[in-house]
């Protein structure tokens, strides 16, 4: 068992003093089931003091000059990249993630904190035309960025640290102060990130992080009038409470999605098959842009087919501390029985396993199924585990006309040679994003991300959420 903080206990961050509550909740360690640590429960009470501390915070960032900021970022980056080891295994332990993929999340988030620091001293506005329209040949101006206030960011498990940076960069960068409701199976690098903050020289409230269950302080907190935007990573179904409770503020609502592949006849087959099998069962599939659907074309469909189940067939499952592991448990039991259901329910309607379908403890063995019916939740809903659906591919456009049918999208993909076919495809598709030759799951951090269709709310990737956490303000000068 790893020790990763001594004193988790007192994990409410609030004017810049750690404090705990006599209610704690464990932290569990997904793979061994045993407990890892114990965080401090908030309550409406918490959220309204660290709403009053933000609101100093606030100010004090907002103070400081933009090479300030951007030097407390930079600080921040240099130590999490000193710790590297420490934070990794911490995310293996608390969601179960593979100890080779935490590392990678970690190396993550310390360019999502660089580009913050870079992307701070860059905000700037654009000089206006104001004479470009009749009654303006007099005035003069331009206009700025400001921050938009507090932010409340409400993060998920799967990415328990990168996520995180993805809100507090852009927020710290763009002169925002912030609370940080971090996910509940897995707070404990969120609190090893805010100390980090506070060496690095971060302003008292500033950063506030408020440990706990979501639902037992989440109203008082996303409902407050002082909050000037809520940034939320996670489900939908979260999600909807929370813009509801909201009222009239800014939301971002990074939301989950249920990703296609398509397989054209022309691709590099062993290429897709192989981008296919790490992108549905990195993270055990709890990936919001993770392969859920690949539709490959009839004349190549028994390749693919024999391609992907040899790849998914080598895939080691086990010990997330492992460095040989690439599929370890799911966040919980709870969530591996789903999987078992969902199988189950497909079987019954239809479905054939081609590889994996059984559960042990919280691990889910890499599962590949065809006929699926597209009723099955395995197909309708997000899948959000390791399993991934086949299907023969007549048409194109009906494939596109069901990707595009979908509410949440994020990500699709195309695998093909043909540039033709790949830019028509990327062109039709209803999506934030298409990869040509790549899996669904590829994301630089630096690159707008967010989702299409009802999931269309908000962008992250520094630069552009730097946008979405600030207002721009105009300055006119009437000389006549
Ligand atoms: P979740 O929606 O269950 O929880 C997300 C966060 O909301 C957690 O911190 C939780 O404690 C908090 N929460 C719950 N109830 C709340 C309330 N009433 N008020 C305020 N906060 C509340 O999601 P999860 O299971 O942690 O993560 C999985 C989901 O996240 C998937 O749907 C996945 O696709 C999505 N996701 C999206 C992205 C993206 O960038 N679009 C990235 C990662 C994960």
């Amino acid at each position: 068992m790893i020790v990763v903080t001594s004193d988790a206990e007192c994990s409410l961050l609030i004017d810049g003093q750690w404090i705990g509550t006599a209610a704690t909740m464990p932290i569990l360690n997904p793979y061994s089931g045993a407990v890892i640590d114990h965080v401090a429960c908030a309550g409406p009470d918490h959220a309204r003091q660290a709403i009053a501390s933000a609101e100093r915070g606030h100010i004090a960032i907002a103070r400081l000059s933009t090479w300030e900021r951007a030097e407390i970022l930079r600080r921040t980056a240099e130590m999490l990249s000193q710790s590297a080891e420490i934070f990794a295994a911490t995310i293996t332990t608390e969601t179960g993630k593979p100890i080779t993929a935490s590392r990678k999340e970690v190396a993550r988030a310390v360019n999502t904190l660089t580009l913050s620091a870079e992307e701070c001293t860059r905000l700037n506005g654009e000089t206006i035309a104001f004479d470009s329209f009749p009654g303006g040949e007099q005035r003069s101006g331009y206009y700025i960025y400001e921050p938009v206030g507090i932010i409340a960011a409400i993060t998920p498990f799967n990415d328990p640290l990168n996520l995180i940076c993805h809100k507090l960069g852009p927020a710290l960068a763009a002169g925002n102060s912030v609370i940080l409701k971090p996910a509940e199976q897995a707070p404990l690098v969120a609190v090893m990130l805010g100390k980090l903050f506070l060496k690095a020289g971060l302003p008292a409230g500033a950063l506030n992080i408020l440990t706990g269950y979501g639902e037992q302080f989440g109203d008082a907190l996303v409902a407050d009038s002082r909050i000037a935007m809520v940034s939320f990573t996670g489900g939908a179904k979260v999600g909807e409470h929370i813009t509801k409770r909201a009222g009239i503020k800014k939301l971002a609502m990074e939301l989950g999605a249920n990703s296609p592949v398509i397989v054209m006849d022309d691709a590099d087959i062993d290429q897709a098959a192989k981008a296919c099998a790490s992108g549905a069962f990195s993270a055990a599939g709890q990936n919001c842009i993770g392969v859920q659907r690949i539709y490959v074309a009839d004349a190549v469909y028994p390749q693919f087919r024999e391609g992907l189940i040899a790849y998914v067939d080598q895939l080691v499952t086990g010990d997330p501390m492992d460095g040989q592991t690439d599929v370890g448990p799911m966040i919980s039991i709870n969530e591996a029985e789903r999987m078992e259901q969902w199988t189950a329910q497909a079987v019954q309607a239809g479905a054939k396993i081609l590889s994996g379908g059984k559960r042990e403890g919280a691990i889910f063995q890499p599962t590949v199924l065809e006929n699926v019916p597209a009723t099955a939740a395995m197909v309708c809903h997000e899948v959000f585990g390791p399993v991934v659906s086949l299907f023969a591919m007549r048409d194109i456009d009906q494939v596109i006309a069901a990707s595009n049918a979908e509410d949440y999208t994020i990500h699709a993909a195309i695998f093909t040679r043909n540039i033709t076919t790949a830019l028509n495809t990327a062109r039709r598709l209803k999506v934030a994003g298409v990869m040509i030759n790549d899996s669904t799951d590829y994301r630089l951090d630096a690159m707008p991300f967010g989702g299409a269709n009802r999931g269309n709310m908000g962008r992250e990737g520094v630069k552009y959420a730097m946008r979405e956490m600030s207002h721009t303000k105009v300055i006119c000068f009437n000389m006549a």
